[in-house]
């Protein structure tokens, strides 16, 4: 885990507000979480890192099994979290972690519309929350703070996550 510090300062440097080491077993999916996605958002199936086409929360809870750890990131609305995120898991992969991924927040931005086969598999990254994670539960259960917005003058927070090993 000491091997994994260097990267909240790394984190820190491209502008999160705070980044943790947690344990991957920490992360909370749920099934309910993706009829959010279906019931809610437009994004649904038209945004390659989004459902249907994101892992459902049985296959990412599998997923999170194969690691011990990952590093969380915290944002806010001014804070480019899916750049940061695959940022991130690029340099801890570069660094011999062949397993790093990563997840963001939010359907990604890096095409104004998604053809049929995504232009940047290199950048794009699901959301945690397009993966089925319970992103509320998950961040609580490791110190951070997260409440429903009840308009949209409220203070906002993001997160995103590498699963490292
Ligand atoms: S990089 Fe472009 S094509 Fe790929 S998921 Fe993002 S917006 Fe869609």
């Amino acid at each position: 885990m000491q091997e994994y510090s260097k990267y909240l300062k790394k984190a820190e440097d491209l502008g999160a507000k705070d980044a943790k080491i947690i344990p991957a077993k920490s992360i909370v999916t749920a099934e309910w979480v993706k009829l959010k996605c279906q019931f809610g958002c437009n994004c649904y199936g038209r945004n390659l890192t989004c459902p249907p086409y994101s892992p459902a929360p049985e296959q990412t809870s599998r997923m999170i099994a194969d690691y011990e750890y990952c590093l969380m990131i915290h944002g806010d609305r001014y804070t480019g979290i899916r750049n940061m995120v695959s940022a991130l898991e690029r340099e801890i992969f570069l660094d011999g972690f062949h397993k790093a991924f990563s997840m963001g927040a939010g359907p990604c931005k890096l095409c104004d519309e998604c053809p049929e086969f995504c232009k940047h598999t290199e950048k794009a990254r699901p959301s945690m929350e397009a993966c089925g994670i319970d992103v509320f539960s998950t961040v609580r259960a490791n110190g951070f703070q997260i409440e429903v917005l009840k308009t949209t003058d409220c203070k906002s927070n993001y997160y995103g996550v590498i699963l490292i090993e």
